[in-house]
């Protein structure tokens, strides 16, 4: 048994003492078993969420309507879910309602994946009603009971199944799969943000050619934003080196590039998608860095605009363009720039103002950013006077 669920052994014998039943359930379960790093340990019990607070003396509220009770313990915290079933899936998504039950076994079959739908006692017995141990070893992804019916109370579930065989490196087992095939337009019903969780995930996982061949086949991705049209660009992406991707920032970035978007229409994609401001502004970085750096060496003055780390970012992304990349040189050639950011520029635009009897104006910037890359470049040194001088030269000249 693993290191956290020994820590959490304490909360569910706290639950034990009171008369209700409870387990470890979902990912951390079969994290465990597949002898992986567990992220957070969740509970199910038979315990109402009224009760739960009466048990323990630090809760938050985190989805009292879901049944979830988050529990403090010392430094480490357990989201307690009492056992539900969820009903009247009217519109492919999320239950309308869930209903607090007191059996493990309810709990059990409303959960997405065999491999998803094992318990795990306090000393380290499985419950596993549906078979989810063979499937682990098997290294199956199996929809618990009827596929069809469980793809229909929540599309998201085929986008999961496909992530999982991503970040597990798992087949989908025959029926889950024609599943779906059969209904992926149901997808047209989820929330993009919801979708992008899990393509996200399916991205960055272990083995994402394994599940892109379906995303693709089982033409999931008609339904995913901006790529309706782009099924080959998706094959060739799949066929890129199947080496996992570290960064979230770097998966859009392959993805846009074996997509051949072009600049204007990187903002709209990732816009699609929902993504952050900021995502959309390291992708179009390193988008830019990157076609650069595949002509040659980046100049300087790209290093100082990228920065250390999108830079050895791109260094690293070469290696899906079977191109070397050189890290240590990089970061070598970065740390000996003269600068790294424009408030270690000797002069201030109020320096300049005070020199120059000038109003402040367009000029001031201009200015700036010419003696910012006068110095990156080595060309003057950066110090007070010099600058004044070679701004005093370019304003002469001018
Ligand atoms: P991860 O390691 O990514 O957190 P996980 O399996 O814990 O993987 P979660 O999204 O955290 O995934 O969900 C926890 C558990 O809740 C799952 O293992 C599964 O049993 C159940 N579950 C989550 N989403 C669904 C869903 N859409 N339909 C049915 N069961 C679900
Ligand atoms: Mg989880």
């Amino acid at each position: 048994i693993p290191d956290e669920f020994t820590k959490a052994a304490s909360v569910l014998k706290e639950i034990h003492a009171h008369g209700f039943e409870a387990y470890f359930v979902g990912g951390s379960v079969r994290d465990a078993l597949l002898k992986q790093p567990i992220h957070d340990v969740d509970i199910a019990t038979s315990a109402y969420p009224e009760e739960i607070k009466q048990i323990f003396h630090r809760t938050i509220d985190v989805g009292i309507d879901h049944g979830t009770v988050l529990v403090l313990d010392g430094e480490e915290q357990y989201e307690i879910t009492t056992f539900r079933t969820e009903s009247a899936y009217q519109d492919f998504r999320r239950p309308d309602k869930v209903t607090f039950v007191r059996s493990l076994k309810e709990d059990l079959k409303r959960r997405d994946f065999t491999i998803n739908a094992l318990a795990m006692g306090v000393e380290g017995e499985i419950i596993d009603l549906f078979d989810g141990m063979t499937d682990l070893k098997r290294q199956i992804i199996r929809a618990v009971g009827n596929p069809k019916e469980r793809f229909h109370e929540d599309a998201l579930r085929m986008m999961r199944g496909l992530r999982f065989a991503s970040q597990l490196n798992f087949t989908i087992e025959a029926n889950t799969l024609f599943a779906i095939e059969e209904f992926h337009p149901l997808l047209a019903k989820i929330s993009v943000e919801r979708i992008a969780v899990e393509f996200i995930k399916l991205l960055l996982g272990r083995n994402r050619r394994t599940a892109l061949l379906p995303f693709i086949e089982t033409e999931c991705y008609q339904y995913c934003p901006g790529l309706k049209k782009y099924g080959e660009a998706l094959f060739n992406f799949s066929d890129l080196p199947n080496k996992q991707i570290e960064l979230e920032n770097q998966a859009w970035t392959l993805l846009i590039k074996t997509m051949g978007l072009k600049e204007s229409e990187i903002r709209s994609f990732l816009k699609s998608w929902k993504q952050s401001n900021q995502m959309i502004h390291e992708v179009q970085q390193l988008i830019y860095g990157l076609n650069k750096r595949l002509l040659g060496d980046l100049q300087v003055m790209d290093l100082f605009d990228l920065g250390l780390d999108a830079a050895l970012s791109i260094e690293k992304l070469l290696f899906y363009y079977g191109q070397k990349s050189k890290l240590e040189e990089v970061e070598e050639r970065y740390l000996c720039l003269p600068i790294h950011d424009r408030k270690q520029l000797a002069v201030t635009g109020n320096d300049l103002l005070d020199y120059f009897d000038k109003k402040p104006g367009k000029w001031l910037g201009d200015m700036i950013e010419i003696l910012e890359t006068a110095v990156v470049k080595g060309q003057i040194i950066n110090d007070k006077e010099t600058l004044i001088a070679y701004a005093k030269d370019k304003i002469d000249e001018e």
